[in-house]
């Protein structure tokens, strides 16, 4: 099959590829909206059901005063948002809220810290909290800032089997967003998951007041890493009063869906996430979205600090659209619908 843009796909390895250029990636956010939407469509029907859709829910286990000055953030210890923030929950709590996530029918439990990057004595905590999870039969999921290679295996060692890691925007704008840390501080700490072995899930925040090259940066940068995220949150900005992107101009709807679109092309076995900003959508625009090859969301009435839709208008959506959880086995034999964890409303996933 010839596609404008991708040249010949004739399977489904044709499409997998870690040598994007700018100019390439830029060319596919410019093609026309419907031959967009027809080409991710295309690849989206190569490696996934259509139909399902990931649903994933998040636990913030520890929550605001973060040392880091993100610019989107309210967890920044800096910024006055009104952001309540509490320490980090005891093993027995997080047991109690992953038991509750497993009655709800998840298969995966995240938990995120608002840390630039844990020490020591806090990722043994965490991997406390990662065995009671995966004792409970969940999978286990975490997001706590910049890890060390021994950290990244102590918390392997424990079970975990995804770690989150946003990189957030394009390498050439970090610096306008984040001034505590740089992009290689991220590409390094995801080389210590991967080495780790545990499994990545990795995407950024759109709506920042990046160039439409810029977006392209981002998804550029993502695609070309070692190996593919697993999971790619897209998150549109969520505007906080107090932080200092409230009040950035609102991105154009349709460029949102190019991006989901275009991140479905780049990286097509990796499953695409709604993430933070979903509350702010239309219905119609999650359709879009879903047709543009997303095929994950977050569930649950918060992502962290910020909404999210509620279940039952999810459930109803998913209705009318004739979606369905995506199904996943987690144990030979076993069969669950997955109720994933990963990315922060401003995506911190730190
Ligand atoms: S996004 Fe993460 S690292 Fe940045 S300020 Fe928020 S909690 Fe801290």
């Amino acid at each position: 099959m010839w596609v404008r843009g991708l040249g010949t796909l004739s399977g489904s390895e044709s499409a997998i590829r870690h040598d994007w250029t700018r100019a390439q990636v830029r060319a596919l956010f410019d093609l026309p909206f419907p031959d967009l939407m027809f080409q991710a469509q295309t690849v989206h029907r190569m490696h996934f059901d259509p139909r399902a859709v990931q649903i994933s829910t998040l636990l913030s286990i520890k929550t605001g005063g973060c040392p880091e000055d993100c610019a989107y953030c309210p967890q920044a210890a800096r910024y006055n948002t009104g952001l309540k923030a509490h320490k980090l929950l005891s093993v027995a709590e997080v047991i109690e809220k992953a038991t509750a996530a497993k009655a709800a029918g998840a298969s995966r439990f995240c938990m995120g810290a608002a840390w630039r990057s844990p020490k020591d004595r806090e990722v043994a905590q965490v991997a406390e909290m990662v065995e009671a999870v995966k004792a409970l039969g969940l999978e286990a999921c975490a997001t706590l800032g910049m890890l060390s290679g021994e950290q990244a295996q102590t918390l392997k060692s424990a079970g975990l089997d995804y770690y989150n890691h946003n990189l957030d925007t394009a390498p050439e704008i970090y610096g306008d967003i984040i001034h505590t840390r740089d992009y290689q501080d991220r590409l390094d700490t995801l080389g210590h998951v991967r080495d780790a072995g545990l499994k990545t899930c990795c995407g950024g925040i759109v709506g920042m007041g990046e160039s439409r090259g810029q977006r392209a940066g981002l998804l550029q940068t993502l695609a070309n890493l070692p190996e593919h995220p697993g999971s790619v949150p897209i998150n549109r900005l969520v505007q906080v009063e107090g932080t200092p992107l409230h009040g950035t101009a609102l991105l154009d709807p349709f460029e949102f869906v190019r991006t989901i679109a275009v991140a479905r092309l780049l990286m097509p076995r990796s499953v695409v996430r709604l993430s933070a900003g979903r509350a702010e959508m239309s219905e119609e625009l999650q359709a879009l979205c879903f047709l543009a090859g997303a095929n994950s969301i977050f569930y649950g009435e918060k992502l962290l600090t910020t909404g999210n839709p509620d279940v039952e208008a999810d459930q109803a959506l998913f209705q009318r659209l004739g979606l369905v959880p995506m199904a996943v086995e987690i144990e030979p034999g076993t069969v669950h619908a997955d109720v994933t964890d990963d990315a922060s409303p401003s995506a911190c996933a730190a």
